[in-house]
């Protein structure tokens, strides 16, 4: 009497039992707001990605909390930019068993190293994290963000893929208004506050910008900031940028005696921005408008 009603118990748990290990829409951790818009843009109404970067933090120094650490060690998957970009996130992700998708180290992502004066303060050049300011990065992350989530989802592989072709549409209509905006300005030197926007000038061919603080945003030196003083004195830049997660102190007190516009705080990582399926085209088109607005004769 005992054993047939043990066995039919645990063939009534089975079920149940087994429902995590099939196939099931994945549940995604992301490491930034564009991130996290390209790939909800990918998953539609299937999911709903987790996001870790929080509003107003700084990309490359944040610290996670107690449950963002249970929701990555419960993931079933990670998608970030990588350890270039966020060496706190790197360092989380050696503890728990989640795979990922490290998009700038991904095949066809368009990369560029650091120029000289940009890397981090060691002296490294390296490679500048910042790619998603390169829009046709994001076009090859929606296909690659597709692929991935199709593989550990096929069942529904038709709507990544669907969903993936018009993200891309919207972002090539982002692109064309953005380039015309940026055109009439693309002479004109100017300075932001870290160097995170290599990408996005040289995408858009805009002058080289200068940089108050390096492309991992630590804090800068006196001799870096005495020769960019000087740089502003002599009238070598139309307009400085501070950022939303920097105190603007000292970008204003290095620009004193000089007759350089202070523009609009800029936000590359869009940690001030509504965060959800269209931050990535927020952040790229706030962007281009601060930029036009200030840098425009
Ligand atoms: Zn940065």
């Amino acid at each position: 009497m005992r054993l047939p009603c043990a066995a039919l118990l645990l063939t009534l748990a089975l079920p149940a039992l087994a429902r995590p290990a099939s196939a099931e829409v994945p549940q995604v951790v992301t490491d930034i707001p564009p991130v996290q818009a390209l790939v909800l843009q990918v998953m539609g109404d299937l999911g709903a990605p987790a996001l870790l970067l929080e509003k107003g933090a700084d990309e490359h120094d944040f610290q996670l909390r107690p449950s963002q650490m249970r929701s990555l060690s419960q993931a079933g998957l990670v998608i970030w930019i990588g350890p270039e970009l966020t060496p706190w996130l790197d360092r989380a992700l050696r503890a728990t068993p989640a795979p990922t998708l490290a998009l700038l180290d991904a095949q066809g992502t368009q990369t560029r190293a650091f120029a000289s004066g940009e890397g981090d303060d060691h002296g490294h050049g390296g490679l500048d994290p910042h790619a998603w300011l390169d829009p046709q990065n994001a076009l090859i992350w929606l296909d690659l963000i597709a692929a991935r989530l199709s593989e550990l989802d096929p069942e529904h592989a038709a709507r990544y893929a669907e969903n993936a072709v018009g993200a891309k549409a919207r972002i090539a209509t982002m692109d064309s208004e953005i380039a015309s905006l940026l055109a009439p300005v693309a002479n004109q030197r100017f300075v932001t506050f870290h160097a995170a926007y290599g990408y996005f000038t040289t995408y858009y061919h805009l002058q080289g910008a200068a940089s108050l603080a390096l492309g991992d945003a630590s804090a800068p030196g006196a001799a870096r900031l005495s020769a960019l003083a000087a740089d502003l004195r002599a009238g070598h830049y139309a307009c400085a940028f501070p950022e939303v997660q920097h105190d603007p102190a000292l970008l204003t007190q290095v620009m004193q005696g000089s007759s350089t516009k202070l523009g609009p705080a800029l936000d590359p990582v869009g940690s001030s921005l509504d965060f959800g399926p269209n931050a990535y085209d927020d952040l790229m088109r706030r962007l281009a408008r601060s930029l036009h607005d200030c840098l425009q004769p």
